[in-house]
């Protein structure tokens, strides 16, 4: 519930990320998001990335107040799926979550494992507005001035949209255009690699490398050009042409039951 900004759609807006609450990123966002309206900030206390969707189910959550700059902030000893739910329980109405800005991109097969995404998805299954954002994290300080703009653009346009409810964002260094794009999901390097720690004891460390090739119209083909790349999601993951047919084989008949 800060800043001197003009207020333009005057919305209840949650931010949370998965690099913790004090990362840069989040500040960046709530600077932004508090031209359209109040923001409030719940984050993980500590970094949570690649923590995907998980949510705290075997011990209780607990939050303390912060103070991130002038936004109202509170830190949570869980994920970013938790810190929604959380921010969302404790709030009279959330019209909007937004989430990031990732410090590292999330495309393609990322999603599957981004906790920034998550907490999007989060707020879309409990039917509120969900938006992602992330940059590359390549770079020795992240300079966020050049891309504000172009997440207020983004955010201009889907606030004022009922649909897409839930979007994908990646923003490169210094962005010459917005690009819908699909999520490029066929290659994958997820590799496990053996190492020895300082004693000779042997380790492992699960590695996501950026794959070479690029689809066009993909989320990292627009990145690689340049362009702020926004993917509209669902949370539906059933692949309908399998289902179907499926359904036409009739592979496990029902004893007894005739087709409709
Ligand atoms: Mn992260």
């Amino acid at each position: 519930m800060a800043s001197a900004e003009p207020n333009l759609y005057n919305m209840n807006i949650l931010i949370s990320n998965d690099d913790g609450i004090y990362s840069p990123g989040i500040l960046a966002l709530a600077e932004v998001a508090s031209q359209f309206g109040s923001v409030k900030i719940v984050a993980p206390d500590v970094e949570q990335s690649s923590m995907g969707h998980a949510i705290t189910a075997s011990r209780p959550l607990t939050y303390r107040r912060t103070k991130i700059k002038d936004f109202e902030a509170f830190r949570v000893n869980g994920t970013p799926a938790d810190c929604v739910s959380l921010g969302c329980f404790h709030s009279e109405k959330v019209d909007l979550v937004l989430s990031g800005v990732n410090l590292g991109t999330n495309l393609g097969n990322s999603m599957w494992h981004s906790g920034t995404l998550a907490a999007a998805k989060q707020a879309a299954l409990l039917g509120i507005k969900g938006v992602a954002f992330s940059t590359p994290s390549s770079r020795e300080e992240i300079d966020f001035e050049p891309i504000k703009p172009y997440i207020a653009q983004v955010l201009d346009f889907l606030v004022t949209e009922t649909s897409p409810s839930l979007v994908n964002v990646n923003l490169p260094p210094q962005p010459r255009g917005i690009r819908w794009a699909r999520q490029s999901v066929r290659h994958y390097d997820g590799l496990v690699k053996p190492s020895h720690d300082p004693m000779g004891r042997e380790h492992f460390w699960f590695t996501v490398v950026p794959i070479e090739e690029t689809e066009k119209d993909t989320d990292r083909w627009a990145m690689e050009n340049g362009l702020v790349s926004l993917t509209p999601l669902r949370l539906d993951l059933t692949d309908d042409e399998a289902l179907q047919r499926m359904l036409a084989k009739d592979v496990f008949p029902i004893s007894g039951e005739k087709d409709a």
